[in-house]
């Protein structure tokens, strides 16, 4: 059995619904994951935005945009009356569902409640129309499944025997359909996964079915050697470790959700990703053993906060860092990247949600400084820190100021953290002393 995960562009239009549709059948057995329809989630969550400043009339207005363009995606792909009626009852019900919710007073509920209807349109759609094409599809609510606990980790434990009856109580299909991202809490009431969780979710199915293999079906032929947002001429790479495009995965590489990559490493099931608009390249193959060495590729994190903290006397004071570590640990804010010197160390947090907190006991004891809109670049590969080749990362302090830098932690990742204004200049200069060798 195999999972294939399809993004938000890959079920964007008709035209790409048709193509997923010749890529599904191919007789394997398989649990196909949906995204919403690209642009579907964010306009769900400038809905909830709306509610939340009282602007109601404009929420309605961003509903009808949204209603208008579901009823035109039944008109074009549905042949019969019958099967556009059934499609438009149900899309009727989630938009009426989003007109009442813009009388409700808005909480995390409620928004949470608002931006998993994307991902309940598409898979309704997309069933029906496999079922129009004469293939034999069944849909499996994913809320009647998918859980995190307290912490917001996935609950395999649920997730496994309820996902193994979920399949026994439905008649057999040759294609199951799942909705990604939307789960629910540990209290069951609807929550998800986090913008981009899609992903997230294939690999938990993936892991918990023990799946032959998971795949990644997305707009671009795998995972590029830099942001092709904003980096030219960057290139899929064929194979990466768990390892790497975990670090990738984590320090901002979009086309992968920042936890995708764990469960499949838990599991050791490989993760392909594959491009719906070009299904014949190779993609990029996720799996476990190492190949090749040096820096692979780069990929960088936005709003990461900077935090130095300073005392007369740090490294001998022992018992310091202790101090500082126990108070990130209390406001539960992990540390991402961390710099010492003799009266100082410098770290960095992309949560700052307790900020103020963390900032107030610190200074009981040191001085501390804080600067925002930083990026966390990250060059990962195998053996970085001792490849010959590393050494050219360097040269771009000449052209950037680097904040602070991260070696020898791993052999997967080195992290530069520079100011975020400078993060695309650092890309593309680290792009052509790394990978660009004639430019350089
Ligand atoms: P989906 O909707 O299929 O989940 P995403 O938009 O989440 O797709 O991810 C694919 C996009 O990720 C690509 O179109 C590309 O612009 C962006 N991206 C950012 N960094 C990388 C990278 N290193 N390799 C490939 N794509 C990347
Ligand atoms: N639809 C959700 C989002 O846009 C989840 C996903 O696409 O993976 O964030
Ligand atoms: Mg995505």
């Amino acid at each position: 059995m195999k999972v294939l995960k399809f993004g938000g562009t890959s079920v964007g239009s008709i035209e790409n619904i048709k193509r997923v549709k010749e890529i599904i059948v191919d007789g394997g057995e398989k649990i196909v994951v949906l995204s919403a329809m690209s642009g579907t989630t964010n306009a769900l969550v400038e809905i909830s935005e709306l509610i939340k400043r009282s602007a109601i009339i404009e929420a309605l207005g961003k509903v009808e945009v949204l209603q208008h363009k579901y009823v035109e995606v039944s008109n074009d792909l549905f042949e019969t009356n019958s099967l556009k009626q059934d499609v438009e009852n149900y899309c009727s019900q989630i938009f009426n569902f989003l007109k009442e919710c813009t009388s409700e007073n808005h909480t995390e509920l409620l928004y949470n409640k608002i931006v998993s209807r994307g991902e309940l349109l598409s898979t309704f759609i997309f069933t029906k129309y496999l079922n129009q094409e004469g293939i034999n599809a069944r849909l499996l609510p994913a809320l009647e499944f998918m859980r995190i606990d307290k912490t917001n980790e996935p609950d395999d434990f649920y997730i496994k025997q309820n996902l193994q009856r979920l399949i026994e109580n439905t008649p057999p299909a040759d294609i199951y359909i799942t909705q990604g991202f939307i789960c629910l809490n540990a209290f069951g009431q609807i929550a998800n996964l986090e913008r981009g969780g899609s992903d997230y979710t294939a690999t938990i199915i993936g892991a918990i079915t023990k799946a032959e293999e998971v795949q990644i079906w997305t707009d671009i032929d795998g995972m590029h050697n830099n942001d092709p947002r904003f980096v030219e001429n960057t290139h899929a790479i064929s194979n990466l470790s768990f390892d790497e495009a975990a670090e990738l995965a984590y320090f901002g590489a979009k086309i992968l959700h920042p936890q995708t990559v764990m469960p499949a490493r838990e599991a050791n099931i490989s993760v392909r990703l594959k491009n719906t608009l070009d299904p014949e390249s190779y993609g990029t193959l996720i799996s476990k053993g190492f190949k090749g060495e040096g820096i692979k590729a780069i990929a960088a994190k936005d709003s990461i906060t900077a935090i130095k903290i300073k005392s007369a006397r740090m490294l001998q004071a022992h018992g310091f860092l202790k101090k500082v570590f126990e108070i990130f640990e209390k406001y539960e804010t992990s540390i991402d990247m961390i710099t010492t010197s003799e009266i100082a160390v410098s770290l960095t947090i992309d949560d700052d949600k307790n900020l103020v907190s963390i900032v107030e006991e610190l200074e009981k004891f040191s001085t501390v400084e804080v600067d925002n809109q930083q990026s966390i670049i990250c060059l990962v590969g195998h053996l970085v820190v001792r490849h010959h080749e590393t050494h050219r990362l360097f040269k771009v302090l000449q052209d950037i100021p680097v904040r602070m830098i991260s070696y020898g932690g791993s052999n997967n990742n080195i992290s530069l953290l520079v100011n975020t204004k400078d993060k695309i200049t650092a890309l593309q200069r680290l792009n052509s002393y790394i990978f660009d060798f004639e430019i350089v």
